[in-house]
Parts: C-alpha cells; sequence; structure tokens
C-alpha cells in the first residue's frame, strides 16, 4: 500500500513498485514463487511504479529480468522466459488516484455533508484512471511525465473536462490561472502523438452556456475525429453547495439548451456524419422532452456520464417485452415486488413497469426514492443513500426489493453513506436485489417462469462486481 492513501500530484509519495495482491494457482507467477505482498520493483532494468507499468513492461516481452522485494524484505531476481502470450498470473494493489490541484466552483466535494465517507472528498485526476475508467481529468496540472507515460504507453482514450474553451471562462470554473486553464498544447500533443479524447463540459448556467457553450463545441468539432465526443452535463447543486456564483438548472434553462445544441448537433451530424456533442440524460429529463432516438447515440461514447442511459434502458426493455411475449408466464401475479429508483428516473421506468404489469399481470410498483443525504437538485439513482432508501421503507410492497447497481459501491454492496445492502434487507425483512439492466432482465424473466426465483446471494455478488 502507498503511505498515503492520496496526496496531491507534484508531491505523490509512494512506496516503490508495485505489490502483489493475488497469485493464480498453477499459473508462471507460482511457479516462480511469487507470493502476495511481495513486490515488483523493476522489469528489465526499468522501475515499475504501478500495474499498468508492468503491463507495459512485459508486453510482447518473452525474455525478462524481474526485480523483486519479497515481503519478508529480500531482493530476487529473476530470469524468466516465457511464451509471448503467457500470463504471469498476477494480481496487483489498486491504483491510488492523485489528487487534483484545482479549486472548481461546482466541485462535488464542496456539496458533501461534513460527515461523507472519506472517499468522497477524493478529488481524483489521474490519467491512468481516465484511460482504464473514462475518470475525467482537466489536464492543468497533469506533469511532464504523465505527458510522457500516457503518450509512450498509448494511454488512449483520455476522458478531459474541458468545461469551455474560451480560457477566462474556464480559469474561473477551474478557480486557476490562465496559464493552468490553457490546455490547448497539451491536447494538441496527445492528439498529434494518436491519443483520442472524449470530452466534458459540466454546464453551469450563466457562465459556460449560450454562446460559450456553442464556442466550445465547435472548437473541439474542429479536431474530430481526434477529440471523439463532447458530453455536457448538467450542474449538479446539494444543499451544501451555496456558493453565489453558481446558478441552479432550471426546466427552462434545460428546454432553452436543448433548442440550442439542437441546432449545432444538426450541423455537426452534416458536417462530420456523428453527433458529436452528446447532451446528458438528465438535461432531457428534467426539461420534461423525451431522450433521442438510439441512432443519435453512435456507439454510445460516452454512456458512463450518463449520455444515452435512458436511451440504452428504453430499448433494452423492449427486447425483454419481446422476449417475455415469447414465454408462456406461470402465476405472474405471483410476481410481486418494488423496485426503487431516483426521482428523475423513475416516471420513466414507471411507466415501462405499468406497461409490463398490464401484459403480464406482474404486480411490480416504482418507488421515486427522494435524495434527502444531499438535498438540492440531486435526483439520480447513483447518488441515492442507504438512509434515503430507509426512509421511503413505507412504500415497500411485496416478496422483494429491486435497486439499481449503481446505488452501490463499484466493489463493494455498500451505499455512499457506507449502509451496507444486509442491512437494508434487514430494514425491509425482504432480499434486496442490487441490478444492472441484464440481471433485471434475468431476474424479471427467471421469475415469470418461476415465481419464487431470487438472484442469489453470489449472483448479486458478481452483478455488484461486474
Ligand atoms: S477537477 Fe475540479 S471538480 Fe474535479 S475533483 Fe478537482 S476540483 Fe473537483
Amino acid at each position: 500500500m502507498y503511505e498515503f492513501a492520496v496526496t496531491p500530484a507534484v508531491t505523490q509519495i509512494r512506496r516503490r513498485g508495485v505489490e502483489i495482491a493475488t497469485v493464480a494457482p498453477a499459473s508462471l507467477a507460482e511457479e516462480l514463487e511469487l507470493q502476495s505482498g511481495d513486490r515488483i520493483m523493476k522489469v528489465n532494468g526499468r522501475p515499475v511504479r504501478d500495474y499498468l507499468d508492468f503491463r507495459f513492461q512485459t508486453g510482447g516481452e518473452t525474455e525478462l529480468v524481474v526485480d523483486v522485494r519479497k515481503a519478508n524484505g529480500e531482493d530476487w531476481e529473476l530470469n524468466i522466459e516465457r511464451a509471448e502470450d503467457e500470463d504471469f498470473g498476477l494480481g496487483f494493489e489498486q491504483i491510488v488516484p492523485r489528487q487534483c490541484a484545482n479549486e472548481c466552483l461546482f466541485c462535488f466535494c464542496k456539496g458533501n455533508p461534513d460527515d461523507a465517507r472519506p472517499s468522497l472528498f477524493i478529488r481524483d485526476e489521474d490519467v491512468r484512471l481516465s484511460f482504464l475508467y473514462g475518470n475525467y481529468t482537466t489536464l492543468s496540472s497533469i506533469t511532464e511525465e504523465e505527458m510522457n507515460r500516457v503518450i509512450e504507453q498509448r494511454l488512449t482514450p483520455q476522458y478531459v473536462s474541458v468545461h469551455a474553451t474560451d480560457v477566462e471562462v474556464r480559469a474561473y470554473l477551474l478557480g486557476v490561472d490562465k496559464e493552468r486553464a490553457d490546455i490547448s498544447t497539451k491536447m494538441s500533443r496527445l492528439m498529434n502523438a494518436g491519443i483520442e479524447i472524449h470530452a466534458q463540459v459540466v454546464l453551469c448556467p450563466e457562465i459556460n452556456d449560450g454562446a460559450v457553450l456553442r464556442r466550445t463545441i465547435m472548437d473541439l468539432a474542429a479536431f474530430h475525429p481526434q477529440v471523439k465526443s463532447v458530453a455536457i452535463v448538467p450542474l449538479g447543486l446539494t444543499r451544501y453547495n451555496t456558493d453565489q456564483r453558481l446558478t441552479a438548472v432550471t426546466p427552462d434553462f434545460c428546454r432553452r439548451t436543448i433548442a440550442e445544441v439542437g441546432e449545432i448537433q444538426s450541423e455537426l451530424r452534416q458536417r462530420l456524419g456523428t453527433t458529436f456533442a452528446f447532451l446528458g440524460d438528465e438535461i432531457y429529463l428534467r426539461g420534461g422532452h423525451a431522450v433521442p432516438a438510439r441512432a443519435h447515440y453512435g456507439e454510445y461514447p460516452q454512456i458512463e456520464d450518463g449520455v444515452g442511459m435512458v436511451r440504452s434502458f428504453a430499448n433494452e426493455f423492449e427486447k425483454l417485452m419481446r422476449k417475455l411475449e415469447r414465454q408462456a408466464p406461470v402465476q405472474p401475479h405471483a410476481v410481486y415486488g418494488t423496485i426503487m429508483t431516483g426521482t428523475l428516473f423513475a416516471p420513466v421506468l414507471r411507466r415501462m413497469i405499468d406497461r409490463l404489469n398490464r401484459r403480464f399481470a406482474t404486480r411490480l410498483s416504482v418507488v421515486a426514492v427522494d435524495n434527502l443525504y444531499f438535498g438540492g437538485d440531486v435526483s439520480v439513482a447513483g447518488l441515492v443513500t442507504g438512509r434515503d432508501l430507509l426512509a421511503v421503507r413505507s412504500s415497500v410492497a411485496g416478496d422483494f426489493v429491486i435497486i439499481p447497481r449503481t446505488m452501490l459501491k463499484s466493489d463493494e454492496a455498500v451505499m455512499l453513506d457506507g449502509m451496507r445492502l444486509e442491512e437494508i434487507e434487514e430494514s425491509f425483512g425482504l432480499p434486496v436485489q442490487a441490478v444492472d439492466f441484464k440481471a433485471f432482465s434475468d431476474l424479471i424473466t427467471a421469475k415469470l417462469a418461476h415465481p419464487g426465483a431470487l438472484v442469489s446471494g453470489a449472483a448479486v455478488t458478481t452483478a455488484v462486481a461486474g
């Protein structure tokens, strides 16, 4: 483990090498007597900082000299010969994100209650996590070493929070000086080296909307196809972020933005053959608009940022309905349960579930869960906490409860406020299934065939981790 869980970019202090977390049975690593707790220090004389380095430096190499610091302090030098595609069978410690050096007006950390979990205050800004998981970075404090690494190791694509190409506006939003805010040279350098970029704009009314937004989209479009897409997502204010410089997003603002950006999208589709600049689902839902059709989203380039999730869900739901039509339901009225989601998506989901109930005589209800924890205009399912769920306990009906998997941590059955899934099950006195759409579809299909069917505990865990 690193000595400091989170440290600023420039002063990051960490132990050298990368720690082995797991060794697969009967693997090359086991044959080499590597064990969890050992650290890989160098490969072919080059220092290893994390598992990305290990992967890069061993990739395609059949003869390797690996320096290992054993857990007991011994230093080993391993001379290894392996087949080109032979896997080591090693799992490594997680990458510890480095922190940003910005003071963004809208930073989510400012919207946390004081007693929120420490991990909610991590201001990660890490090109490695951008490549691995699609986390956004601003590039404003990227070091020369990191730039070189992205290029050398081809950490592409990179997800970049641009917010505005007008440097003055960007500097204001990021709370940094104009020199740091100007990332045009860095972006050009990355793009010239073949690194693709997906950009993001957090849209703040009266700051980077209107003409500033138009210019941002057009400036970025000039770099298409190196800049692959732009996601435009609305500012989210909790009750704790009371910065007077920020103006809340309203349904009117959403409608205006849909109209303005709609014109730009048509223009770009003609010119580039892609929508290129995508509005987040939240903007359509809050503006009272239907989300665009499947073709609008192409390959769903920024679905993880809430761009196209609703369309994708709706299309998958239609497939589920068709699949259920082909299957003869057994005792459908016995499928009796509650689905909980955030207030933003609940009305859309309720319309779908009502159709399912009418067609197949199931008894499923949708409960919209208010976000009492963060308050403000936070309405997405992914920010619902355990205590928010408990607050709607009286609305639970039936034999089981379904919640979106996004309500849990990606690698653990724990809600944002630290409440465990089992605690919620205990409070409801019912099994609670945390599902993505695939697991939801499987569950409904299985229940219509066998009303008593439940996703097993192991399956829930897989769904959560997967
Ligand atoms: S880049 Fe801005 S929004 Fe992101 S963590 Fe840093 S201060 Fe917060």
